[in-house]
């Protein structure tokens, strides 16, 4: 369990982006929080240690990563997990059989798998409504209720869920209520503020932001919750290896400045994209003919890199994802490289036809991580792809 200095709070974003959680290492000054490639730490006697015993506990690097992310949600306790869907997978041991969960049904595919396919084998219930709409989420409360798990924006549907409202909800009936954040990151959106009890990254997104490994996190704010989730954090041992937390942590220092590009970028090219004949629906929050624009200008400081644009042509969408040169044809988002996808083909292959239908994933959907190469490169190249 690894708690943030009270100094790390008070510092402003981009500050805490570079510092928070981080010291000169002691033994040589390095600025850089050092690898610790280690398994174990020699003991000075018999209980006469350093506060290291054994690394799945505790490791140097991964604590300032922990730190650095806590700072940035506005958090107090930060844990790492070896992938996002480890730290879901952590979150749902909080709970027991017979205990029901409430998500938003259009959360990212292996989040829906690991609940659906794995968890329900445990007794764990589950309803899956849309967040869009608090009632439906009222709706789906049973006497069972403990967790309210959602993501705002969605995948790739850019759907909103009011977390102020969300927050109130939970609260009212005891539930938690943790927030996937790994698309707005802290940068845009801190679900803590809002009432949430836990807020998830896939850390592998925006927080590494270039693609150079795979991770998760956990952060909260109340420590009753913080010793739960540190217990599972140990006890079932899905940590990252120190190389993995390093990454990150060089990523996090640079997240103001990589997300105030991603942002810009994204803003122009959906703009790009709605004033074209030739091209459907734009699905971008920041645009104002998003359906909840008013509430993503309330809840969030900016609208990132990710966009959905629908083409209204299959055949046409498959050239499309073909034909562009600089952005590539790839799972996964948030880097500094551009990415297109298509959606109903990869990312969302597994999700029933209908129900794509029914949240408007057509087949001839495409997804853009915008990445923060020069803007204009980027039209050019969406452009001479949607003309062939
Ligand atoms: C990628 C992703 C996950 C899963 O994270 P992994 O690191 O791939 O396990 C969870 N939620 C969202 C929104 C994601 O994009």
């Amino acid at each position: 369990m690894t708690q943030i200095r009270d100094h790390d709070l008070t510092l402003g974003f981009a500050t805490r982006a570079v510092h928070a959680g981080q010291l000169p290492d002691p033994l040589s000054g390095a600025v850089m929080t050092p690898i610790y490639q280690t398994s174990t730490y020699a003991q000075e006697g018999l209980g006469r240690h350093k506060g290291y015993e054994y690394a799945r506990t505790q490791n140097p690097t991964r604590e300032a990563l922990e730190r650095n992310i806590a700072s940035l949600e506005g958090g107090r306790f930060g844990f790492a997990f070896g992938s996002g869907l480890a730290a879901l997978d952590a979150i749902l041991k909080l709970f027991k059989a017979g205990d029901h969960v409430i998500c938003g049904f259009n959360v990212y595919g292996g989040s829906h798998r690991l609940m659906e396919r794995l968890y329900t084998n445990f007794g764990l219930t589950f309803s899956f409504a849309d967040m869009r709409d608090i009632r439906n989420v009222e709706r789906a409360i049973t006497p069972a209720t403990r967790l309210i798990y959602g993501e705002t924006p969605t995948n790739p549907m850019m759907h909103l869920s009011d977390l102020s409202a969300l927050g109130d909800l939970a609260q009212a009936h005891g539930y938690l209520f943790a927030v996937d954040n790994t698309f707005a990151t802290p940068c845009f959106q801190q679900p803590l503020a809002h009432g949430a009890d836990i807020v998830l990254h896939s850390t592998t997104k925006y927080l590494n932001g270039h693609s150079d490994m795979i991770g998760g996190m956990l952060v909260v704010g109340r420590e009753d919750l913080a010793e739960r989730i540190g217990f599972i954090q140990n006890a079932s041992g899905a940590v990252p290896g120190p190389m993995d937390c390093f990454l990150c942590l060089r990523g996090t220092k640079t997240l103001p400045l990589r997300m105030a590009r991603h942002d810009q970028s994204g803003r122009r090219i959906a703009e790009w994209l709605t004033g074209r004949k030739d091209v459907g629906k734009v699905y971008y929050p920041g645009l104002p003919d998003h359906p909840q624009f008013d509430l993503a200008r309330r809840q969030m400081k900016g609208f990132g890199g990710m966009i959905s644009f629908d083409v209204n042509d299959p055949a046409r969408a498959r050239r499309v994802a073909e034909r562009v040169k600089i952005f590539a044809l790839a799972e996964s988002l948030g880097g500094v490289e551009s990415l297109i996808g298509h959606p109903a083909s990869m990312t969302h292959a597994a999700v029933p036809p209908a129900l794509r239908l029914e949240m408007g994933l057509t087949d001839s959907l495409l997804r853009l991580s915008v990445g923060v190469e020069e803007v204009d490169d980027l039209l050019a190249d969406l452009d001479q792809a949607l003309k062939g």
